[in-house]
């Protein structure tokens, strides 16, 4: 069963006027693939990204996760299975200042059926995962912007998502750091995670094994044999 399957999905805000910004389209992520999203500012990203992410239903077509069909649950059920599945990651890394690594990855979990014990062994292997077993202790404050991140990355593991959707997981990142987020994720991949990456940046869109444009809401893949 594939992780993400869109049958025809799209979304046009109401407005007045609409604004069709998800045309409807075919995409299929299969478990253990790691795709880039790429398009320009406008393009359409963001709402792929709250579709993809159950922060939004889409109003036309059929977006199945994991085999689920998404459009047949309650807003309740939608946010429930958003918690299980899905981790994500965001452009500011939003943690809590004044709480160490280790409580900010704990804390991602109270509010899921994690057993309160499970949930500080859970935060560890999570961020020795994401290479930081050493830096658990530490504020935010104290870590680089890439730590930050890596940080981020591990609280979303904790949650054991079969999809991890990040947006812009680089944009506030120079490009050193920019680049150790990127091995990461790419380690994460050759483990079997499954990874959905959306992007502005060229550079970054590459990191992908597979790559997606999204342009006035249309999403279209180069063919796989035009690119080989
Ligand atoms: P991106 O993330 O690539 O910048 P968005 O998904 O935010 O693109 O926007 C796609 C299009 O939808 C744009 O034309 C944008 O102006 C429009 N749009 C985004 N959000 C809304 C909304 N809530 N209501 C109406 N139009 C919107
Ligand atoms: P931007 O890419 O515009 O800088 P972010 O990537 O920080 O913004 O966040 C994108 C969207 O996701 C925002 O609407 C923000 O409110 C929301 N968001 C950010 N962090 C979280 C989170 N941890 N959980 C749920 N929603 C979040």
């Amino acid at each position: 069963v594939p992780v993400i399957e869109f049958r025809g999905v799209s979304l046009t805000y109401p407005g007045p006027p609409p604004v069709a910004a998800l045309r409807p389209c075919e995409l299929t992520v299969h478990r253990g693939e790691f795709i880039t999203v790429v398009g320009p500012s406008g393009s359409g990203k963001s709402t792929f990204l709250n579709v993809a992410g159950l922060l939004d239903a889409p109003t036309g077509g059929t977006y199945l996760l994991d085999g689920i069909d998404t459009a047949a649950l309650r807003d309740g059920e939608r946010t429930a299975l958003r918690g299980r599945r899905i981790g994500f990651v965001f452009q500011s890394f939003h943690l809590l200042p004044h709480r160490s690594a280790t409580e900010n990855v704990t804390l991602s979990m109270v509010y899921s059926a994690v057993p309160r014990a499970e949930r500080r062994a859970r935060a560890r292997t999570a961020l020795e995962r994401v290479g930081l077993g050493h830096r658990a202790d530490a504020l935010p404050g104290r870590l680089s912007g890439g730590e930050r991140q890596r940080v981020a990355i591990a609280r979303a593991l904790a949650g054991r998502p079969s999809l991890l959707l990040c947006d812009e997981p680089t944009g506030n990142l120079d490009s050193d750091n920019a680049g150790s987020v990127l091995d990461l994720l790419g380690e994460l991949h050759a483990s079997g995670m499954t990874i959905v990456v959306i992007t502005h940046d060229a550079e970054v869109a590459e990191r992908g094994q597979r790559t997606v444009t999204i342009r006035d809401g249309i999403l279209s893949e180069p063919s796989r044999e035009a690119r080989a």
